[in-house]
């Protein structure tokens, strides 16, 4: 049954939309991929218990019952870890109830280094994330955007050279002038670098759609689609960036070596 992107990822609680077998011989196992803790590492997971456990009655109807799926590592064939499954009354989506060890995000080295003194918002934002609630995930993540927009702009600039960086820096100094962040994002979001749009894709623009939608009679559940897009995209600038300047900081202080290698010599 399951999917495996709902097992790994789905926080408690959210609905995903799925076509339940009627009956519980229909319900696959699916093989997962999570962190295993005595591993140290992401591993396979298989299921090693059988749903019928829960019901007592082999190949029973599916319709409003609550499944408990145990999973243990295949590499160390020790640790454990388990879902508690509901199933909808009428067979139109599954949400998880339950689940241990606990569902997390991983906060993301990268993304702390640029949030700094407001990475405390990006722990509450995840805590919401993880039980559901949409609107106060929502509300957490746009705010680490308002507080951070300046300076992940700023750093994008130093992506570009030339030209289209003279482009960017007139751009800068009439985002600086603006406390809007959509309108900050906006200014800038056509100026991005190749290198920070994977498939033509522009994360930027990406941003500044989620927060227009805003939390303006938005139901939980669209919220928390738009604030988990809000951290995808936010994790994916933080460690582009990173990754970036790494990558050029490395490349001029190998060429420097080579360069001074070269001077002592002649
Ligand atoms: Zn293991």
């Amino acid at each position: 049954m399951p999917d495996r992107e709902f097992l790994e990822s789905y926080p408690l609680y959210r609905k995903f939309r799925y076509e339940v077998p009627n009956y519980t011989n229909g319900l696959s196992k699916p093989r997962i991929n999570m962190e295993c803790e005595d591993c140290g590492k992401f591993e396979t997971f298989v299921m090693v218990n059988d749903y019928w456990e829960v019901t007592r009655v082999v190949n029973t109807s599916t319709s409003g019952e609550i499944f408990r799926l145990q999973y243990v590592c295949a590499s160390c064939q020790k640790f454990e870890r388990y879902f508690i499954i509901k199933i909808d009354e009428e067979r139109g989506w599954i949400s998880k109830v339950g689940q241990y060890p606990p569902w997390s995000v991983k906060t993301d080295a990268n993304l702390s280094a640029l949030l700094g003194e407001h990475k405390d918002y990006l722990a509450s934002g995840l805590i919401l994330e993880s039980q559901g609630y949409g609107i106060g995930a929502f509300a957490y993540y746009r705010r680490i955007v308002e507080e951070t927009i300046d300076e992940l702009l700023s750093d994008v600039g130093e992506l570009l050279a030339g030209e289209e960086k003279e482009t960017y820096l007139t751009a800068l100094s009439a985002v600086r002038k603006t406390r809007v962040t959509a309108e900050k994002i906006d200014l800038v979001k056509d100026l991005l670098p190749p290198i920070l749009r994977p498939d033509g894709m522009n994360p930027l623009r990406a941003l500044h759609e989620a927060l227009s939608e805003g939390l303006h009679a938005q139901t939980d559940e669209n919220c928390l689609t738009q604030a988990m897009i809000i951290r995808e995209l936010l994790v994916y600038l933080a460690t582009q960036l990173a990754a970036s300047r790494n990558a050029a900081k490395s490349f001029t202080d190998n060429m420097r070596k080579l360069l001074d290698a070269k001077t002592s010599k002649s």
